[in-house]
């Protein structure tokens, strides 16, 4: 691990202080007092969220000619979820405090107790849990681990009977299926073709936690991949490729990534194969994630639950089969974590310490912003403005600012990760006749400045 990719509570306490007083991430509701694992993004959270969706939508669907966009609904036929088999198994170990009544994660508190809990059954965690005589973090004895299933369930329509239940969907990945049929219909691709979406999902999570890591209401962006199962090696090799690329893409470091192959006893029962992709988060090596190949089991399982054909004709072999998938698995929240986490450097500027966020251009909330030197001088201000709107016509993440000083405004700017700052000055305005219309030109990460004319900025920028 490089100096700068700290892994410690310190590192994720000063992001989280970061995010909050520089608008891109808040606690949800925080003036009630909050809502266990849900979080807000303000206004710079949101931009650099896009940023990380447009580059992915961009990189696995509009460039490609064998992708299909779709965005479903969240709520769907409570049917899809039972032959999906998230109503009988989408669930966690849970373990009770039997003073509190608190509920823990039986995994995650053997985890932390140095048990490898890789292949466990519940009965295999409670037997751990009553040897190591493992007590809740308040100290009290446990109860028994139980299943939790982890469906946010609600009611459609009028009547809250059990007729009207169904749940807020736990993974985009259902919506996709939904679609498999809709989309052959109307296009006729050929495999293999696949289906992405962008959306939330809700997990009624034991113990949220890490910040924006483990949440409530999530995002993920999701590939459901379908082929034909002679290739799948080859395919899976294809996506796991691709995985790599777009984490080049948002600028995470290769050395702070890694594989794990899931083993055969944790894998879901109808997958053939599982890579997690981890990432050295502040907090330890976590899930970012996953990869897998998921055989024909979810159009096999909405076939029989819907009685719906969704079998494939192949034109050329005459054959007739149902698809496989491979499921390539990003969430959003994780992602931006994992961005903000190696972004993160401390260094000193002019004898002076400083936190800034070294965010890829491309993906960086605000990628230029502009200053006139003094605030109180409106022929600077003027000419200020002028550099703002050629820039704006250019690129859609500018921003004007006369707030302060210009050190606090580098400042401000370092810290929310913009990597140029361009001031307009007297020498703008003509003070030596040779520098008439150049501006100054700061690069973030070195905090170098020099003078580039105004004809030249937007590719000097670019
Ligand atoms: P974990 O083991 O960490 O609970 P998972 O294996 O259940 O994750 P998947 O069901 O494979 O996760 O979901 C796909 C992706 O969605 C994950 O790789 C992760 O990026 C994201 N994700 C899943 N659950 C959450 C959550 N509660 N909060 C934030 N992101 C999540």
């Amino acid at each position: 691990m490089t100096a700068q990719h700290i892994t410690s509570p310190e590192k994720m306490e000063a992001l989280i202080a970061l995010s909050k007083r520089r608008g891109f991430i808040y606690q949800g509701s925080e003036i009630y007092g909050g809502l266990a694992g849900t979080w807000d993004y303000g206004p710079l959270g949101v931009m650099l969220k896009k940023n990380i969706e447009n580059l992915w939508w961009t990189m696995f669907v509009s460039d490609r000619e064998d992708m299909y966009g779709v965005d479903a609904a969240i709520l769907m036929n409570p049917a899809a979820w039972v032959a999906s088999g998230h109503v009988g198994g989408f669930s966690d170990p849970l373990v009770e405090d039997i003073k509190t009544k608190k509920r823990y994660r039986a995994d995650h508190l053997l985890e932390d107790a140095g048990v490898d809990v890789k292949g466990m059954t519940l009965a295999d965690m409670d037997r751990a849990i009553k040897e190591k005589k493992l007590l809740s973090p308040e100290k009290n004895p446990l109860g028994e681990v139980r299943q939790f299933n982890m469906m946010f369930k609600t009611f459609v329509g009028a009547t809250e009977d059990a007729s009207g239940v169904t749940y807020l969907r736990p993974e985009t990945a259902g919506g996709m299926f939904m679609n498999y049929k809709n989309v052959l219909d109307s296009f006729h691709p050929k495999l293999p073709f696949g289906l992405g979406q962008i959306g939330k999902a809700f997990r009624n999570e034991i113990a949220p936690r890490d910040f924006i890591f483990r949440v409530r209401e999530l995002e993920q962006m999701e590939i459901e991949y379908f082929i034909d199962p002679k290739d799948w090696e080859e395919r899976f090799e294809h996506w796991r490729k691709e995985m790599w690329r777009y984490i080049d893409a948002i600028g995470l470091s290769r050395a702070h990534v890694h594989e794990l192959e899931v083993a055969d006893g944790d894998r879901a029962h109808y997958s053939k194969r599982t890579i997690d992709f981890e990432y050295d988060f502040p907090f330890g090596k976590k899930e970012l994630y996953g990869l897998a190949y998921r055989t024909d089991f979810d159009l096999r399982s909405h076939q029989e639950g819907s009685k719906t054909d969704l079998t494939y004709f192949d034109e050329e072999t005459k054959a007739r089969f149902l698809p496989h998938v491979i499921e390539p698995s990003f969430g959003v929240g994780r992602t931006l974590l994992a961005v903000m986490s190696e972004a993160y450097t401390e260094d000193e500027m002019n004898g002076e310490k400083r936190v800034y966020l070294k965010f890829k251009p491309d993906i960086a909330p605000i990628r230029v912003a502009v200053f006139p030197l003094l605030k109180n001088r409106p022929e600077l201000v003027a000419k200020a403005r002028e550099v703002f709107a050629l820039l704006k016509k250019e690129f859609l993440n500018v921003i004007f600012d006369d707030n302060g000083n210009i050190g606090k405004r580098y400042r401000r700017q370092d810290e929310i990760g913009t990597p140029y700052c361009v001031t307009v000055d007297f020498d703008t305005l003509g003070e030596h006749p040779e520098l008439r219309d150049t501006v100054t030109l700061r690069d973030r990460d070195s905090g170098e400045q020099h003078r580039v004319p105004l004809s030249e900025l937007c590719d000097a920028l670019k």
